[in-house]
């Protein structure tokens, strides 16, 4: 695994909702029949739901929540423009299918910033000491990439160089927490050495959030109609919601790794161990962005200035200052830290952002906040959590995710094996989760049985992911 300067530059930009409400609610009674159920409207519901209805067969998507988008959510209500409080960046551009629907959609795409700096103390590093970081990233993930390979699957934190010097606990901040939301402890060697890259970050000015509900407009969908209960057999599935049931063919089902493990749905008969064991495996980590309106310019920074710190430990963060221009600025928090911050409220989150920051530029911060806000991906009842990782041994499970159960099949970014923790990998799932659902139930041939594909270097995880 290669940490390059552009992957680190242009990766580590990527992290952070009142909600989009693009999405029509469901004004019309919900069907009591459809081809297939979805079930969830993140990224993977609505891109099944498109897929099948280019197959001109009968859908219908049930959300829990009140509004579409799930992890992409944009707030455009507390500060009177987009605050994206989960995915922010595209990356691959030449691959990532949702830069090409969001230009095709008409929103303004642009690269994320190049140049993140990192502040040491109340400075920023040199030159020669952001290279000297640098190559510590490398030598960290060069360690990661050559564990996975060995018989036994080992926890990235348990390989790493042991001479990282001043730079260990910032390199493990971002390759652990920033990249994976979860401290690096916890986190499967083979998993991240397997992971796809998150090069040249690109955002959209109205937000991830906004780009999933306009994908949505077309789409059938039932919001604030959470499944409480899933029928399945090898032939059908009936959907239970409050509003009613709805009789399917098939179902496919993206709710996350920890909604799936949580059993929030019940089932019957019950999901086999396999699969719930599979999901354990995938828990989500914990990633949180507190935001902060601030007047005047504090922190004397530039439009879209990205810093992280020089720091001993994870107990840090990722600032992007004066987003398009604006005097908003966000901080990431994430991994065990974050999840502790978070766990302590919305106001001990934005005083943490405000010592940190008054720490790094010295600045009356406190006094320049006119607005301020957090997310709570944790708490977040149809969600619970951020991004999924594998824990040691855990990697060989989002194929078991993608294995159908009867005649449902799973999706959600946790079932993809290279684009886990992003917006395209759960799309893609959603995708072929659709394509399976559809073979179901013999609306599109069956695929004749190939070699697996091998895992496209080109798409390997070199660097943070948000
Ligand atoms: C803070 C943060 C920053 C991020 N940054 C980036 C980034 O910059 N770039 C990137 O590519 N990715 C990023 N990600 C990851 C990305 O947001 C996710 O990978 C992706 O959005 C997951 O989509 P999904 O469809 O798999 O799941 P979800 O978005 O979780 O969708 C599942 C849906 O199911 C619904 N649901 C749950 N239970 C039920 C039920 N019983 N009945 C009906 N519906 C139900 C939920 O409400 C939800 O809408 C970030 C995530 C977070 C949290």
């Amino acid at each position: 695994m290669t940490m390059t300067r552009r992957a680190f530059l242009s990766a580590s930009a990527g992290f952070a909702a009142a909600p989009a409400l693009g999405a029509r609610a469901f004004g019309a009674p919900l069907p009591r029949e459809a081809d297939i159920v979805v079930i969830g409207a993140g990224a993977a519901g609505i891109a099944a739901a498109r897929r099948i209805q280019v197959a001109n067969r009968r859908v219908i998507v049930v959300e829990a929540a009140s509004q579409v988008g799930g992890r992409c959510l944009t707030d455009t209500a507390t500060f009177d423009l987009p605050f994206d409080r989960g995915a922010r960046w595209m990356y691959n551009p030449d691959s990532n299918p949702m830069i090409k629907l969001a230009r095709r959609a008409g929103f303004d795409v642009t690269s994320a910033p190049m140049g993140q700096k990192i502040r040491i103390g109340r400075r920023n590093a040199r030159a020669g000491e952001t290279e000297e970081f640098l190559a510590a990233l490398v030598r960290a993930n060069r360690a990661i990439d050559e564990a996975s390979r060995g018989k036994a699957d080992v926890a990235c934190a348990s390989v790493l160089p042991k001479d990282l010097g001043d730079w260990a606990g910032t390199a493990e901040f971002v390759l652990g927490p920033n990249a994976t939301a979860k401290d690096l402890k916890e986190v499967s060697a083979m998993d991240k050495a397997r992971a796809g890259d998150r090069n040249a970050a690109i955002t959209c000015r109205q937000g991830l959030g906004t780009l999933i509900a306009k994908l949505a407009e077309q789409v059938p969908l039932a919001l604030s109609t959470p499944a409480s209960r899933i029928g399945w057999s090898n032939r059908d599935v009936t959907v239970e919601t409050p509003s009613g049931k709805i009789v399917a063919r098939a179902a496919v089902v993206t709710v996350s790794s920890n909604v799936l493990a949580a059993g929030n749905i019940k089932f019957t008969p019950d999901i086999p161990k396999r699969q719930l064991d599979a999901a354990a495996k995938l828990s989500l980590g914990s990633l949180d962005r507190i935001a902060l309106l601030l007047s005047g310019n504090p922190l004397g920074l530039a439009r879209d200035d990205i810093f992280i710190e020089q720091s001993n430990s994870t107990r840090t963060a990722l600032l992007f200052a004066n987003i398009g221009s604006s005097s908003l600025c966000t901080i990431d928090v994430a991994g065990s830290f974050g999840r502790e911050l978070s766990a302590k409220g919305g106001p001990a989150m934005v005083a943490f952002a405000v010592e940190w920051l008054t720490k790094l530029f010295g600045s009356d911060v406190a006094a320049a906040v006119k607005k301020s806000g957090a997310t709570r991906w944790n708490a977040a009842p149809f969600v619970l959590g951020a991004t999924s990782s594998a824990a040691p041994g855990g990697q060989p499970s989002r194929k078991i995710l993608t294995e159908p159960i009867g005649c449902m099949f799973l999706a959600g970014e946790a079932t993809h094996e290279t684009l886990w923790g992003t917006v395209d990998g759960a799309w893609e799932s959603g995708e072929r989760a659709a394509e399976a659902a559809l073979r179901k139930i013999g609306a599109l041939r069956e695929e004749p049985v190939a070699a697996p594909a091998p895992v496209a270097k080109h798409r390997r995880h070199a660097a943070p992911i948000n």
